[in-house]
């Protein structure tokens, strides 16, 4: 459970990509003669995201490698920014990030799995782990997701942030407002 206090802080989320949004894996082969990498992204997650920038929180992904398959996500999913540093420094691309928004770092929340993550976790407002995280990371974090890396969890953390921030019921109103669909709990409130 999130503590509401430190819920209605946070401004940007920032996500670590492989093992967070992803579980960790690679896919690494031969594709039209090309080398290519694929990863598997769950799209409750993505959907997570959509529902953070709706509540209006910047939402940006800070990876310590440089992959075409994370710039397709970004792209995809429209979040606010992202930083890819092939030596790693995940920290300082991080604070180049919310100096970029005008966001402090106590107001900034982030999600982690592995040492990579940790200078960043340290500093944040409001440090989240997933569940198969490193012990090294479990030790720093205020939040455990019950979800692993790529299996849900940076979507059961939005939910978990948006209604300890008290957002949830009305970001759900307007993400099913913007698709014009009729929601099972609010559909006659849209349409009247
Ligand atoms: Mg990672």
């Amino acid at each position: 459970m999130l503590e509401p206090l430190t819920a209605k802080r946070v401004r940007l989320v920032g996500l670590d990509v492989d093992g967070v949004l992803t579980d960790a894996g690679v896919y690494v082969g031969i594709v039209s003669g090309k080398p290519a990498e694929l990863k598997r992204f769950d799209i409750q997650d993505g959907i997570g995201i959509h529902l953070m920038r709706i509540a209006g929180l910047k939402v940006v992904l800070v990876s310590g490698r440089l992959s075409e398959a994370t710039r397709l996500y970004a792209e995809e999913w429209g979040v606010d920014d992202l930083a890819q540093d092939d030596r790693g420094r995940k920290l300082s691309a991080f604070e180049r990030l919310l100096l970029k928004f005008g966001v402090r770092m106590e107001d900034a929340a982030f999600m982690g799995d592995d040492l990579p993550d940790v200078p960043v976790l340290r500093r944040v407002g409001l440090p989240v782990a997933v569940a198969n995280a490193t012990p090294d990371v479990m030790g720093i974090v205020q939040h455990v997701t019950a979800a692993a890396g790529g299996h849900g969890a940076v979507r059961e953390f939005v939910e978990e942030l948006l209604r300890a921030r008290g957002q949830w019921e009305s970001v759900l109103q307007t993400y099913f407002e913007q698709r014009g669909d009729r929601s099972p709990r609010i559909g006659r409130a849209i349409t009247r």
